[in-house]
């Protein structure tokens, strides 16, 4: 299973063939643009088109016994595909870009507020990450923290490095409970700046190429959960008077 998501996240169709359908339904291919569920970030739905045209809606998508696998859920009353058929994939676009751009907001804010990160989750509408810090912090100043990183356009890109390379820079860690998987020989950094002048971490998801594309964000609110956990929801849009 080939995940074409990592090396391009702009990959909205592509081509594959049905390579097992488990016993549960779920469809696996022998390379997939579809995300599965990880890291915060909700999995792609969306439909693969079969060569007799017909479709079969994916309602979801996840990861099975390894994150190597990813499974196709389809929604229910869908037509069976056979193993060994091919199939156009088509993700729901419009759903991703939405979450690659608040995905890529929520990489800005743990610069913004370089705290550790104990929790985090990505939606279409808003995302939500806690700090695990004790300071109390002015909403609109980080949202216009935010703002200035959007409006710089800076670039973000993918490099990988080595395990080891990994464990000499601790501090390109910033979750707290999560961290990579181990016994992989290589890990993706995302880096965003030229240079990575501005934040590299390692993450798995999917984010747009230019902070820009974010376009214009918010802190919705910042929650005080326990004395030393900050909860922050990013929202899209301008921030209400
Ligand atoms: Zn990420």
């Amino acid at each position: 299973m080939k995940a074409l998501f990592v090396e391009d996240a702009y990959l909205s169709t592509a081509e594959a063939r049905v390579t097992t359908v488990r016993e549960d339904g779920g469809i696996m291919l022998d390379q997939t643009c579809f995300y599965a569920t990880s890291g915060g970030q909700p999995g792609d739905t969306g439909f693969l088109e079969r060569t007799n045209g017909e479709k079969i809606i994916i309602a979801g998508t996840v990861t099975g016994e390894s994150k190597s696998e990813i499974i196709h859920i389809p929604a229910p009353g869908q037509p069976v595909p056979e193993a060994g058929e091919g199939a156009v994939m088509h993700i729901d676009w419009e759903r991703r870009y939405n979450l690659m751009r608040m995905h890529t907001a929520c990489h800005l804010l743990s610069v913004v507020c370089p705290y550790p990160i104990t929790g985090a989750a990505v939606s279409e509408t808003d995302s939500r990450i806690d700090f695990d810090m004790s300071e109390t912090i002015d909403k609109a100043e980080v949202t216009a923290k935010l703002m200035e990183l959007v409006n710089a356009n800076h670039p973000i890109f993918t490099q990988w490095i080595s395990e080891d390379d990994l464990a000499a820079n601790p501090d390109l860690v910033k979750s707290k409970n999560v961290r990579p998987p181990r016994g992989q020989d290589r890990i993706r950094l995302v880096c965003i700046g030229e240079g990575s002048a501005i934040d590299s971490q390692p993450c798995g998801g999917t984010h747009v190429s230019e902070t820009a594309e974010v376009g214009e964000i918010h802190i919705g609110k910042i929650e005080k959960k326990g004395r030393e956990n900050r909860r922050f929801r990013i929202r899209f849009g301008p921030a209400p008077d």
